[in-house]
């Protein structure tokens, strides 16, 4: 008896999507200025989010499309109360091989010990800068130690691999870099700095405000020690992973503005009210949350799955004139 491939998620110039990204919440606890309005941002209703139920759901439908991976974001993803229920019921899906979380950490000292409890082992913390004052300014919030006790929870009780993630917005973060570096020295995390990306509510991103990829490794590389490339990385990453010289000291870079890696992008997105965004620029979204709440049957929603993915372009357009600037924000589109 012949037996069938099973099928995969492929678009018009062959990349293969395995890796699914899921907004549970556009809320957040914070308001950093890179994602979020600082006052009155708009949040969806409560009834307009999927429900772990429906989540699920669509989990085991795009399992059996090919996707392995899953990330959960946000909004903030700890603001979605008993978020560790959604992590049991996603690593029991079979397919799944990997579930991960990025988070900014404010809520980790309450909730890391029941989140390891559920099976995440694998998580990103966001945090900027290792200044208080600087945390405020970023973010215009408090929360920068509930962070830092976050961080060092985690590690105690064994989430691995840890990495804090830091938006390199120019004005801000570039005192930080070197800190940061010797923080990834000290404490066995991967510190990763992703490139200032058009996707702030306020509009206020512009070239001139992003410190580019090439800038931070300088930096690094001439006040801590060289860096050279991890070996063997995954070409579908999105970090270029760097190790400091000595072997000491883990470093990532999303080099989204100035070395788009969209040729190997294989991700798609579900936000959390139900649509599926085929990348973060994306302009058009692809409704599941109608097919199922109308009825419709598992197959309905693979199709529209694959219609998504078949439409997918070949990539962003930041660096040209052509570029439009998605309607939906960061924390309304998980990042
Ligand atoms: N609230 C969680 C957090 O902050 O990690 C999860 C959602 S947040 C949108 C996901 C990641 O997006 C953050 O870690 C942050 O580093 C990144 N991010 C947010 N706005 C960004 C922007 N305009 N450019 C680049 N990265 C951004
Ligand atoms: Fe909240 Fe994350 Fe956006 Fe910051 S980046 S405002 S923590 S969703």
């Amino acid at each position: 008896m012949t037996q069938t491939a099973p099928e995969k998620l492929i678009d018009s110039f062959g990349r293969v999507h395995d890796n699914l990204r899921i907004s549970v919440t556009d809320r957040c606890n914070i308001r950093c200025f890179y994602c979020m309005p600082e006052d009155n941002p708009e949040f969806m209703q409560r009834e307009e989010i999927l429900t772990f139920e429906e989540i699920e759901r669509f989990v085991r439908v795009v399992a059996r499309l090919g996707v392995r991976k899953i990330r959960l974001t946000g909004g903030e993803p700890l603001v979605r109360r008993n978020l560790a229920t959604l992590i049991e019921k996603l690593l029991a899906v079979p397919e799944i091989r990997d579930l991960a979380l990025t988070t900014n950490g404010i809520l980790l000292p309450e909730q890391a010990a029941e989140l390891h409890a559920a099976g995440l082992r694998r998580i990103n913390i966001h945090l900027d800068t290792l200044d208080a004052g600087r945390f405020k300014l970023i973010t215009r919030r408090d929360g920068f130690e509930k962070v830092l006790e976050g961080i060092f929870l985690c590690k105690r009780l064994g989430f691995n691999p840890i990495k804090i993630n830091s938006v390199a917005a120019r004005g801000y973060v570039e005192e930080d870099i070197v800190p940061l570096g010797h923080f990834a020295r000290e404490h066995g995390v991967e510190v990763r700095f992703i490139e200032f990306m058009p996707l702030d509510a306020d509009n206020r991103w512009e070239r001139d405000k992003v410190v580019f990829a090439q800038e931070i490794i300088d930096k690094l590389s001439s006040e801590i020690m060289p860096l050279v490339p991890v070996p063997d990385q995954d070409p579908r990453a999105p970090a270029s992973e760097f190790m400091f010289e000595d072997g000491v000291g883990r470093i990532g870079i999303i080099a989204s503005v100035s070395r788009p890696f969209c040729m190997s992008c294989n991700r798609i997105r579900l936000t959390s009210d139900g649509k599926i965004r085929n990348c973060l620029f994306a302009i058009d979204e692809f409704d599941v949350k109608g097919i199922m709440r109308s009825g419709g049957s598992d197959e309905e929603i693979a199709e529209v799955v694959r219609r998504a993915v078949g439409a997918k372009w070949e990539g962003h357009e930041i660096n040209t004139a052509r570029f439009i600037k998605p309607p939906r924000p960061m924390y309304a589109i998980g990042g």
